[in-house]
This record gives structure tokens, sequence and C-alpha cells, in this order.
């Protein structure tokens, strides 16, 4: 057996953990709390790290102006707060989108690379530390060294990924997350449920990511029919931000596959939510991968409870409901784009161009 794996951010999981582990914010002497624009604010997550800074008497300031798919620009404006304001740490609170703008920021506070460089340098190994509390059960991104950004000069999203990216500290409540809508519960339920079967059908699967994997889906699947209903109680968010958390553990050691390089044309072009973009493709990529590696596939459905790919397209539709409408000749563009994708070169068994473009159209025309 060979197994290398390495996830060094201490992870927290519980009820009111933010207050209760007062001490871990004292770990520098200034913060920038990076956010979205409001949903902190009413959630109590916000109050909750603003609470424990003070218990510490550690400084803070507030940089809130991240847009959902943060921009490289957004990234380079939060950076400047950081140095402005001194900052030697960062605390992310929010879905993926201000976990992925904090990580940036926190590699650009100290590391000077041009913005038109940003997506290809080499990042190096330096990065203020960062405290993340997610506030959507989806992207996993506290614990992965990745933060996606989007490119407007590739007309795409893209990621920049190293270890020093990996945040300190995980804090994950799920009261945050009690009044989530039902579609970005349900997106961003189909993101986690779409990393840890996209970490199975990774070139990069291994024996341990393979088994938080499971556990993984079995969690999102068991709640399944909870989504489609759009009924969830506390114990069921609690559920799903583990399992969020457990996806994210997968991918930071497999990364994703063509689903996610997929489905970022889906929301460049079309605004998808990036869950829901993922959904759309993850049954029929499923079923391209069962071609070339289907034990490995009953495996996936087992954890489910299902036998046939069938039946998982079916469940997902049901889930995410009627499709959005799509162009042939669109098409064509997406999968030129998705060729060229790190994340297609990490499937299982990567699909040629003309597969993706088939890929596309089964699961979208
Ligand atoms: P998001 O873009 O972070 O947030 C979506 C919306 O939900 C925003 O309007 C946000 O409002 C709101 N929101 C967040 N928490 C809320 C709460 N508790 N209650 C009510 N509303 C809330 O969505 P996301 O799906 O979590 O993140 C998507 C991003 O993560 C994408 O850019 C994707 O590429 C990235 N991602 C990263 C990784 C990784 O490993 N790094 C993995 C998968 C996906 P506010 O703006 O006001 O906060
Ligand atoms: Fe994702």
């Amino acid at each position: 057996m060979e197994l290398g794996f390495y996830m060094p951010t201490k992870v927290i999981v519980g009820a009111d953990c933010v207050r209760r582990n007062a001490d871990i914010f004292g770990i520098g002497k200034k913060a920038l709390i990076v956010t979205g624009a409001s949903s902190a604010k009413k959630n109590g997550a916000l109050d909750d790290a603003v609470h424990a800074l003070k218990a510490k008497n550690v400084q803070y300031a507030v940089f809130d102006k991240v847009m959902s798919n943060p921009t490289i620009n957004c990234v380079y404006e939060g950076a400047e707060a950081a140095m402005e304001e001194e900052a030697d740490f960062i605390v992310a609170i929010g879905g993926g989108s201000p976990m992925d703008a904090a990580k940036a920021i926190a590699l650009l506070a100290v590391t000077d690379i041009d913005k038109k460089e940003l997506l290809t340098a080499d990042i190096g190994s330096r990065a203020l530390p960062m405290i993340h509390i997610p506030t959507t059960a989806g992207t996993g991104s506290e614990v992965t060294p990745y933060s996606i950004l989007t490119n407007h000069e590739k007309k795409t999203k893209a990621s920049i990924g190293a270890p020093c990216l990996f945040p300190s500290y995980a804090l994950l409540d799920a009261k945050y997350t009690d009044h989530l809508g039902k579609r970005t519960t349900v997106n961003t339920a189909i993101d986690a449920l779409s990393h840890s079967v996209e970490g199975m059908m990774s070139a990069r699967a291994n024996i341990m990511a393979d088994a938080i994997a499971r556990e993984g889906i079995r969690i999102i699947s068991s709640l399944f029919d909870k989504l489609i209903q759009g009924y969830l109680t506390r114990p069921d968010r609690e559920q799903l931000l583990y399992a969020s958390m457990l996806g994210g553990v997968v991918i930071s050691q497999t990364k994703t596959t063509a689903v996610h390089s997929m489905g970022y044309s889906l929301t460049y072009f079309h605004g998808i939510d990036h869950g829901r973009a993922n959904g759309l493709l993850l049954g029929e990529f499923t079923e391209y991968t069962e071609r070339y590696a289907p034990s490995k596939v009953r495996d996936i459905l087992s954890c489910m409870n299902m036998t046939s790919v069938g039946e998982f397209k079916a469940k997902l539709s049901r889930i995410l409901g009627a499709k959005e409408k799509f162009e042939p000749e669109e098409l064509e563009m997406y999968a030129d784009i998705a060729d060229a994708a790190g994340g297609t070169r990490n499937s299982f068994h990567r699909p040629e161009r003309d597969e993706i473009l088939g890929i596309y159209r089964k699961s979208l025309l």
C-alpha cells in the first residue's frame, strides 16, 4: 500500500464553538475579518468572532466586500486592506466565496505577486495564519489549500493552491446555517456531495480519502429527501456541515475532476450557483466513469443505497428541479475551456474534448 495524507487544519465542531474557543483568536495582534456583504451580520457568526477577539483583547478590522465567485481585483483590494491595517492574521467568515478570498488575501498580504501572474506564479510558502468559520455547508474550503477565483481574462474560474493556504483553524457551528434558504442549502449540499464523489473518481484517489468520502456520501444521501422537501432540522444541518467538511478533506488530497472544471462555465456564463453547476453534470460524468471504473462507481452508489447510475441521475434531477436552457453552440466553447482545465486531467479516466462535449449535451440539452 502507498499513501500520503496531509491536512494540517485543526477542526473544531460544536454549538457555540467560536465563543467557547476564544483562546484561538489570540494567535495574533490584529485580525482582518474577511466576509461577504451581509449574511455574517445576520446569522450571528460575525458577532461571535468579534466577541472572541474582544475576549482576547485583539484588534480587528472588517473587509466585507467579498462577492460570490470572488474576483482577482477583490482579493487584491482585500490584501491592500490587510496591509493598511497591519493585520497579522485573517478570520474568514462565510460561504466558499469569503473563505476562498481570505486565502488569497492571506497570501497577497505577505507576498508580492503581480495581478496578471497570480494564477500561474509559484505562490511560495508564506501566508498569514487563518481562522475559518463556514456559514454554508458545501465547499469545505475551511479545510482545503485552494482558493478559487474568477478569471475574467480566460472567462472561467481557476484556482491557486499551496500548503500555506490551509487555514490554521476551522470552527464549525451549524447554527449559522439555520436560516440558509432552500436554494443555497440544496446547491451547497450538492457541492459537498460532488466533492466526495469526485474524490473517489479522481486520479489521485487514495484509500484514506475514499474512506472519508464514503462517509460524506452516506450522510448527504441520507438527507436527499429532506433536501427535496426543503425542511431540515438543526441536527440535519449539523450533519450537512460535518459532511461538507469531510468533502473538503477529501479534495484537499484528491483535488476535483472534470465535473468542477466543466461546471465553472455554467457559473461564469449563466450565473448558475457553483454546487448546482456540479450537480447538473455529476450524474453523466459518473456514468462516463463507470465504463472505466465500474467497481469504483458501484462503491459510490452503494453508499447511497443505489444500484444504478440511472437511479442516481433521477435523484439528482428531483433535487435540482428544472434545468436552465442551453444552446448547442455554447456547449462547444465550454468543452474547449474544460478540455484545457487541470481538473479534467485529474479525472480517474480523462475525457477527450469530444467526450466532454457529449457529457455536456447529455446533461444539459
Ligand atoms: P457563497 O458564494 O459563499 O455564498 C452564496 C450566498 O449565500 C451569498 O449571497 C451569501 O451571502 C449567502 N450566505 C452565506 N452564508 C449564509 C447563511 N448562513 N445564511 C444566509 N445566507 C448565507 O456560496 P458557496 O456555495 O458557499 O461558495 C461558492 C464558492 O466556493 C465558489 O466560488 C466556488 O468555486 C468555491 N469553492 C471553493 C472550494 C475550495 O476548496 N476552496 C471548493 C468548492 C467551491 P453574503 O455574500 O452576504 O455572505
Ligand atoms: Fe466545489
